[in-house]
């Protein structure tokens, strides 16, 4: 839904009595175990990040995000039903978004994973990722929003995980959602839902993520963000440390 300027991105829980919501912001997240959770008080809104991707992509600084439960649907575990959904009904104002550059390199680290925002003329993403797994193996793809657009390269990329993964944390009682039909799982020979859409589906996965994670500061300050290994806490923690330097605007 529109918001009103300077409102930013929040979440609304029409489901819960007084309709909390939550600003989708750095300081809300509550965790980031397999994927990114806001909270405020009662109100919590897990696997933000597809979705937060594509707004940020698209330029919407602002949006009023009425959900009616605690996850936000997977989907086909893409961010490509929001871009599409986005660009079917278009922009209500086209107000350019102020993206101030970082001056330093900011980064964080976890044993070889990391993220680090490298002062750079323009926003930029490399990510690296590295699996034991033949299917997925050693993948790098770097990527500029100037050159490659949002909706076509990156968005329509699938979470992806290994089928062992999956059956552990469907035994924790986690992923219910979780199918072959919203995410692209191999074992350590082959893919189990073939076609990728991309060669390098899964490394362009975890761009998608890392936007998603990064859009916490409002707007992405310009960098070339660079990752290895990373994950949703690593990311979260990368926006934590751009957010005590200031380096975000709305
Ligand atoms: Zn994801």
């Amino acid at each position: 839904m529109p918001a009103s300027p300077g409102s930013g991105r929040y979440f609304v829980r029409v489901d819960l009595p007084n309709t909390p919501s939550v600003e989708a912001r750095v300081e809300a997240v509550a965790q980031t175990q397999l994927s990114t959770e806001l909270a405020k008080g009662e109100a919590r809104v897990r696997t933000v990040e597809h979705l937060l991707a594509a707004l940020v992509a698209r330029g919407i600084d602002r949006a009023r995000i009425e959900i009616d439960g605690p996850e936000v649907p997977l989907l086909d575990g893409s961010a490509k039903a929001w871009i599409d959904a986005i660009d079917e009904v278009g922009l209500a104002d086209s107000e350019s978004l102020a993206f101030a550059p970082i001056d330093a390199p900011v980064w964080v680290r976890d044993g070889d994973a990391f993220v680090a925002a490298v002062p750079s003329d323009e926003l930029r993403f490399s990510y690296g990722i590295d699996f034991k797994a033949l299917p997925i193996g050693n993948q790098w793809y770097s990527w500029s929003p100037h050159r490659e657009d949002f909706g076509e390269q990156i968005a329509p990329a699938r979470t992806f995980g290994l089928a062992e993964d999956v059956d552990r944390l469907r035994a924790d009682g986690l992923i219910r959602g979780g199918s072959l039909e919203n995410a692209l799982v191999c074992d350590l020979d082959r893919w189990l839902n073939p076609p990728l859409r991309f060669a390098n589906e899964p490394v362009r996965h975890k761009i998608l993520d890392l936007v998603g994670d990064l859009s916490l500061l409002g707007t992405i300050p310009v960098a070339h963000f660079i990752a290895y290994k990373a994950s949703h806490r690593l990311h979260v923690q990368l926006t934590q440390r751009l957010r005590e330097r200031g380096l975000s605007q709305v």
